[in-house]
């Protein structure tokens, strides 16, 4: 098949591929499905392009389940852009209909269709390069698909008209276009469209499922070392405890979880009773408190990790923050006690920057004097909002250019590592699927690299960038 799996042979639906460096994900963060996406409800968008009159209307009506389009045997009869849903063994995704390339053509329409599929090709997520097999490759398709090669989008060859087995097997000339798996159908008989919807459905990217359902609210937790002030914190943020709205209750009596409201918001603040227990009973639990605040940032959107500022950023609180990334959680890093002690920030942030993974931005505050306590939830907000956004498969992909042109792939021997596509495949966390020539060629060094970059170029100081690399043939 044309598109990802390489030496992972399985379908688009398994479980995660390599990230560098990063261990898998805790199970325990699935507590929350993830939110559903902004793009096409979430859902993949696979576009049908080619030639006008190869039966790209046809195609569209039998994935999409449509009858009513009238499918006229002139040229370019189906001229304008045309999206619908589709389904195939409970997998969904949106179809695009783009009119047809048509570059040899001078008219208006040709034009108009053209950049209709060129913009297709930007938006989709799999592209179905559509050719009649009855009358074979023609120049006009050389073209185009030379044009697919160079999008790197994962493409299948749909050899459309194969009514009959003579006609499938003239298609396998096909293999000739050089863009991988051929699929031959007709979409006006339904021949062999089973086989081409599992093939299609297999080389569709992961993309995080809509969530509507689940009430889904954002989910924090509050990390660091002992006495750098986290209970004191929590106490401050929850005031009289006007604000909770409801306590979780755990597996033993006390809650576990708290449901607060700010800014006309809910929000979880993951096992906040240990935070919550005072005097002995606190320190009973403390003794816990390494596992238990792992198992928090498991299931938590944000971590909120407090240092002192009495004693700086220190390892251990870069340490912390290292360990909320690798769950990959969104890191805030708050430096309490400003009342005794003021820092320079702008070192701060300059050491946090160099020593830390994902660039946690900096909030100071008091607990005691209250300074500085209200904008720690509003700043954690706005990274769970940076987490949740999605980026387009086109702004993806060029910055993936600009980025392969400043530093080439490194190499092993005579080959280097060539980087084809990026899409991004899920939110909060942004996870994002690169497919590359050879995945064994990606190092550690370069895999940091280019999750540095695409944090700094999207905006996202402080929010998990995982990154899974695929090997596509
Ligand atoms: P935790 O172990 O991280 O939960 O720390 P606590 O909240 O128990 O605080 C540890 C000690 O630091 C307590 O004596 C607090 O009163 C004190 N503390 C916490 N926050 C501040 C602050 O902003 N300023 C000052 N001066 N003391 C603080």
């Amino acid at each position: 098949m044309s598109t990802g799996d390489g030496e992972s042979g399985g379908t688009g639906r398994s479980p995660r591929a390599s990230r560098p460096g990063m261990p898998d994900r805790p199970l325990g963060r699935e507590r929350h499905a993830p939110r559903g996406s902004t793009v096409a409800q979430g859902q993949p968008v696979v576009a049908v392009v080619g030639y006008p009159n190869v039966g790209k209307s046809t195609l569209f009506n039998r994935l999409t389940g449509r009858r009513e389009a009238v499918v006229d045997a002139k040229p370019g009869a189906t001229r304008d852009r045309r999206q619908g849903g589709a389904e195939w063994n409970g997998v969904a995704f949106q179809v695009l209909d783009t009119g047809g390339i048509d570059d040899a053509d001078e008219s208006t329409m040709a034009k108009d269709i053209s950049a209709q599929a060129v913009r297709a090709i930007e938006d989709a997520d799999l592209i179905l390069f559509v050719v009649d097999a009855a009358v074979g490759a023609t120049p006009g398709d050389l073209e185009v698909a030379e044009r697919l090669r160079r999008s790197h989008r994962p493409v299948i060859v749909v050899a459309n008209k194969c009514d009959n087995d003579e006609a499938e097997m003239r298609a396998q000339d096909l293999w000739g276009l050089g863009l991988g798996e051929v699929a031959t159908v007709s979409a006006l008989h339904g021949r062999n469209i089973g086989d081409f919807l599992d093939l299609l459905v297999e080389s569709l990217p992961e993309v995080a499922p809509p969530d509507d359902s689940i009430a889904r609210l954002p989910a924090f937790c509050i990390m660091g070392r002992p006495n750098v002030g986290k209970s004191s914190i929590l106490n401050a943020l929850l005031g009289e405890e006007r604000m909770i709205v409801q306590d979780i209750p755990g597996t033993t009596r006390d809650p576990v979880d708290t449901i607060i409201e700010w800014d006309g918001r809910e929000i979880v603040l993951i096992d906040t009773a240990g935070l919550r227990r005072r005097g002995r009973m606190r320190e009973r639990v403390e003794v816990y408190s390494q596992q238990r605040a792992l198992e928090s940032a498991a299931r938590s959107d944000v971590a909120i990790v407090v240092a002192d500022a009495t004693e700086g950023i220190t390892e251990a609180d870069l340490g912390a923050c290292d360990q909320a990334a690798q769950n990959h959680c969104a890191t805030l890093l708050v430096l309490n006690k400003w009342d005794l002690a003021q820092p320079d920030l702008t070192d701060l942030a300059g050491r946090v920057r160099r020593k830390s993974r994902q660039h946690p931005p900096i909030v100071a505050c008091s607990a005691v004097t209250g300074e500085g306590i209200d904008r720690i939830i509003p700043q954690a907000m706005a990274l769970y909002e940076k987490s949740c956004t999605r980026l387009s498969t086109h702004a993806l992909n060029e910055a993936l250019r600009e980025l392969a042109a400043e530093r080439p792939g490194p190499r092993k021997g005579k080959r280097r590592l060539s980087m084809r596509f990026l899409v991004q495949t899920g939110v909060a966390p942004p996870v994002f699927r690169l497919e590359v020539n050879d995945r064994s060629l990606m190092t550690r060094d370069y895999g940091f690299w280019l999750e540095n970059r695409l944090r700094d170029r999207f905006d996202l100081a402080g929010v998990p960038v995982d990154i899974e690399v695929r090997s596509r043939r």
